[in-house]
């Protein structure tokens, strides 16, 4: 059994999806589980909807909505023939949810809606491919994750619940393989117990495969993206970026930590947990070896960087010259649960503690608003954060070239500063 995970970028054209059904036509014979994502950048269009449902701003989500539809239907009668007539009336039943509820005022938390709204880009592309494919005779049976995938309700970023995942996976999905090689499936969703959907975080569908992977107890799982190989830097930002022939699980899920936007973090551990190899390749380019990450540690990595822009720098301060104790930092981390914000890098001092962020322009405010109340709070915007592992004196050097370095946080692996230009 191999696990394949396609995400929005090799879905996002008629060309892109035969692409798909060409590659899984090299594996005659094999059973696989594919998982998609949504085509292209649906799930950022989706989010629009959403956001402007929440602003009461009924025409315009129905607007953005209506764009998304006639996309879709575009595409499948692109693609299809004998399916069209029954994915099509697939599809319209997934907008129904969708259009029913923005008629709806909002009552409930803005998360609740995200979920409902945003999960049926992946419904919308699987129910496409998979007729798809089923004309060009691979056949495969389309499955609902949301009746497998069983999670608690902490919408947009739900957790899922381990054991009724596994009992409903030995029940519906193995027994699926008996009669078929292919089941396709959606990545990123989920249902909790009372059928509400839910979504893993956004990229989650990596994660969605590692788990399959993880509870099918299977031999491999492919990551079909648009580059190469996993690169050593994000090639937009380091043209001479290269490609990594192995790396280790544990290097992946620093490098994931740290914020390479490799592979979805959650993605490593259920493979780990299994021994699972886990191989990054090309779609456009199938026969390129692309990347292996395994339990094995790799000779010769290069060294990796992350350099993530538009970051925060918030400095807190208690107000009466108290050292910053264990109340202050749960106060504080109860406001970053609550706000959903994940520090990037944080350091303590004697009465100061200082937060590195990622800069969400509505949440730095609401945060600001909320640690005033007990600190004396600044704030640094417009700065970078650099990550380097395995690195070397020079590249340092020439990475912080006419930079200032406003913090530092070093193990003997991984060297982090945090920078404004000169
Ligand atoms: N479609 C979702 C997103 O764009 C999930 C994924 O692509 O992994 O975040
Ligand atoms: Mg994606």
């Amino acid at each position: 059994m191999k696990v394949f995970k396609f995400g929005g970028a090799s879905v996002n054209s008629i060309e892109r999806i035969q692409n798909l059904a060409s590659i899984l036509k090299e594996f005659p014979g094999e059973k696989i589980m594919v998982v998609i994502s949504a085509m292209g950048k649906t799930t950022n269009a989706l989010e629009k909807v959403v956001e402007a449902f929440y602003n009461r701003d009924r025409e315009k989500a129905s607007q953005l909505l209506q764009k998304i539809k006639y996309q879709h239907a575009g595409t499948a009668k692109d693609l299809l023939s004998v399916h069209y007539i029954s994915c099509e009336a697939k599809l319209i039943e997934f907008f129904a949810k969708a259009e029913s509820l923005i008629n709806e005022k909002p009552v409930r938390h803005h998360d609740y809606y995200y979920d409902q709204v945003v999960c049926i880009g992946e419904l919308l592309s699987t129910s496409i491919i998979s007729a798809y494919l089923e004309e060009t005779g691979i056949h495969n049976h389309w499955i609902d994750v949301r009746e497998i995938f069983c999670t608690d309700n902490n919408f947009r970023d739900a957790r899922i619940d381990w054991h009724t995942t596994q009992m409903m996976i030995r029940k519906k999905v193995t027994p699926l393989f008996r009669n078929t090689d292919i089941v396709l499936t959606q990545g990123f969703i989920g249902a909790t117990k009372e059928n509400e959907s839910t979504t893993l975080g956004r990229e989650g569908s990596d994660y969605t495969a590692a788990v399959f992977a993880n509870m099918l107890d299977a031999k491999q799982v492919f990551i079909w993206k648009d580059v190469e190989a996993v690169m050593n830097a994000d090639p937009k930002q380091f043209p001479d970026a290269e490609p990594i022939a192995e790396l280790n699980y544990n290097e992946v899920i620093e490098m994931a930590y740290y914020g390479a936007q490799v592979i979805h973090p959650k993605t490593i551990k259920p493979l780990q947990n299994k021994n699972i190899p886990l191989s990054v390749k090309c779609f456009l380019q199938p026969s390129l070896a692309g990347t292996v990450i395994q339990d094995h540690i790799p000779e010769n990595l290069p060294p990796i960087i992350v350099l993530k822009e538009n970051q925060v720098m918030l400095c807190l301060e208690t107000k009466d010259f108290s050292f910053i104790g264990e109340h202050h930092l749960i106060g504080l981390y109860k406001i970053f649960e609550k706000l959903k914000i994940k520090p990037n890098l944080t350091q303590n001092a004697a009465i100061s503690f200082t937060a590195v962020l990622d800069d969400h322009p509505g949440k730095i405010e609401l945060l600001v608003k909320e640690t005033s109340a007990h600190f004396g709070v600044s704030i640094t915007k417009g700065l970078s954060l650099l990550t380097l592992r395995h690195y070397k004196k020079e590249l340092f050097e020439k990475l912080t070239e006419r930079k200032n370095i406003l913090l530092r946080q070093q193990t003997p692996v991984t060297l982090q500063v945090l920078m404004e230009d000169q």
